[in-house]
């Protein structure tokens, strides 16, 4: 069957990697940039994405990028998805107008959105809401879990919006690239990580 990796440096690793084998997918922890080898798809986990960037110095960074312009296929869920955004903005409180400085992305920058880290507020901002699925995802609202999420606040031509929570953009899809603002490896629900490995197979993965 088809290899998904896992970046297993930080976050909710354990949690990915059940709801990737529980949809029949064999699954790699990728700690180094040898990790990749053969994989189709690399899930980036939630945590810490300045802790992430800094644990990925050492060229797992040029290493996914190389992997990524071959055909792996990408997911980055809350933090991860702060390390695929192209442009991330620092923002404290919830619903303010993004401000403050303006950082180089998230590290890989292939998904073209903005997101303003802890966009839904520092402290009080960890929250379960229904999430409205967006095709080619559908059926009932996903039970969204948020941790600190970052908040989409604007997304490039080429990117589709898969998921809406109050009527935002929360999960979003750029051909092989798939940001995800809240979590859903916390949940039981597969419909998210079974688009992946959708997305996977007709990539060529
Ligand atoms: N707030 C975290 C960050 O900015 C992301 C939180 C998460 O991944 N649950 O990196």
């Amino acid at each position: 069957s088809r290899l998904i990796g896992v970046l297993a440096l930080q976050g909710s690793v354990q949690e990915h990697e059940a709801a990737l084998r529980r949809l029949g997918v064999q699954v790699r922890r990728v700690r180094e940039p040898r990790d990749l080898e053969g994989l189709a798809g690399l899930v980036l986990t939630g945590g810490e994405s300045t802790t992430l960037r800094r644990l990925m110095r050492d060229g797992l960074t040029d290493a996914i990028l190389q992997a990524h312009a071959a055909g792996l296929a990408l997911m980055g869920t809350c933090a991860g998805l702060i390390l695929l955004a192209t442009t991330v903005v620092e923002q404290a409180e919830p619903g303010q107008v993004p401000a403050g400085r303006d950082e180089a992305g998230g590290g890989l920058r292939l998904l073209d959105v903005t997101v303003a880290r802890n966009g839904y507020g520092r402290q009080t901002a960890s929250f379960e809401a229904p999430v409205v699925l967006h095709p080619p995802l559908d059926g009932e609202p996903f039970p969204g879990v948020f941790i600190r999420a970052p908040r989409i606040v604007a997304l490039g031509p080429q990117v589709r919006t898969l998921a809406t929570c109050d009527g935002q953009p929360v999960a979003v899809q750029s051909g092989r690239v798939l940001g995800c603002a809240f979590h859903p490896e916390l949940t039981e629900d597969l419909r998210v990580h079974g688009y992946f490995v959708e997305v996977l197979a007709t990539a060529g993965g």
